[in-house]
């Protein structure tokens, strides 16, 4: 059997396939690349041919433009096609909307991309799918003990309790506008809140492409607030980016409850930094134990880590009695959790 690195190995651009001669989630413009989902440290604009689900191309448009890519492919997940020498399957990641892992395999070898993932199940998108392989690559975002992230009706439930208890403010919940916003929307769909929700303009776009890709969010209205009008905000739910909260934007509705679901919130100095006053641990990543879990499900001869903190999973691995290495990419940020 080769070497895992002549499949793919690490580089300044990203993840490389020498065999494919093709790249994964790059953070420069190359010619070939794969995407495994929108967010914008792993979609990135000015690549010659873009391979991703139909959902992430179309994700990619909504943001960057029609013309983000030279070419696109939509590529359906199970489905197996060939690069070069190399067999490429993209599986559901089940971190936002179209988010894929993506499967490589050459001369006996797999590898998987996992990209960025949760295992807990998200009402707006498919959910990850275990495959067994010889070399995981898996996000570290979350990976140190100390995150182990709460249910989501357990965070939901403290909005709702909130708006009950504060019903003449405005509850302003920062979130990120792809798949963090939609999620809490849903979430709050599903546990019952049926008013109209306001959103940032800065949301209105992916929101409308989430409905379209069949995520209902109920009713949704602009969140603006007109002069005289303030008091209509009074007890609502308004949704926007984090950054929106921070200015004077925030500062137009009665009174408000400043909110931010994170997977960061698990930090309470984070919170009090930010000005959150109602923190809601909500995360589009793996936590600790989902991390470790899926490793030990997957049981593959080796793990190299990437995006986050590397060392706390690279040293569990090797206790469990998996090679592992972190992989210092460099460029992967990722806005979904700042
Ligand atoms: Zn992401």
């Amino acid at each position: 059997m080769m070497r895992p690195e002549d499949l793919l190995c690490p580089g300044p651009s990203g993840l490389y396939s020498p065999l494919g001669d093709f790249y994964v989630d790059p953070v420069r413009p190359v010619p070939r690349a794969l995407v495994t989902h929108g967010h914008s440290d792993h979609a990135r604009a000015g690549h010659q041919a873009v391979l991703a689900t139909a959902e992430t191309l179309k994700i990619m448009a909504v943001r960057y433009g029609a013309d983000f890519a030279g070419a696109t492919q939509a590529m359906p997940l199970g489905e197996t096609i060939r690069i070069g020498e190399v067999a490429v399957t993209f599986q559901p990641a089940g971190h936002v909307l179209g988010s894929a892992q993506i499967v490589v395999e050459a001369r006996g070898c797999r590898i998987v991309v996992s990209g960025d993932y949760k295992r807990r199940p998200d009402p707006t998108c498919a959910s990850f799918h275990p495959v067994p392989c010889d070399v995981f690559i898996t996000e570290a975002t979350f990976g140190l003990p100390v995150f182990r992230h709460p249910s989501d009706a357990h965070e939901i439930g403290k909005l709702l309790a909130s708006l009950e208890a504060f019903p003449e403010r405005a509850h302003l919940v920062g979130a990120y506008p792809l798949g963090k916003a939609q999620r809490v929307i849903r979430l709050l769909r599903d546990a019952g809140y049926d008013r109209t929700i306001h959103i940032h303009g800065a949301l209105e776009k992916l929101c409308r492409l989430y409905e379209k890709e069949g995520v209902a969010l109920g009713p949704l209205a602009p969140a603006t607030v007109e002069t005289g009008r303030k008091a209509e905000f009074a007890g609502a739910v308004v949704v926007g980016p984090p950054s929106a909260f921070s200015d004077l934007w925030a500062r137009r509705f009665p009174d408000p409850v400043p909110a931010f679901a994170s997977g960061w919130m698990t930090i309470r100095q984070r919170a009090k930094q930010r000005g959150v006053e109602l923190p809601l641990i909500l995360s589009d990543h793996a936590d600790w134990d989902e991390l470790t879990a899926t490793i030990a499900e997957l049981g593959p001869a080796e793990v190299w880590v990437t995006h986050g903190r590397e060392e706390a999973l690279v040293r569990w691995c090797e206790l469990a009695g998996i090679r592992a290495r972190p992989l210092h990419l460099v460029g992967y940020e990722d806005e979904g959790e700042e």
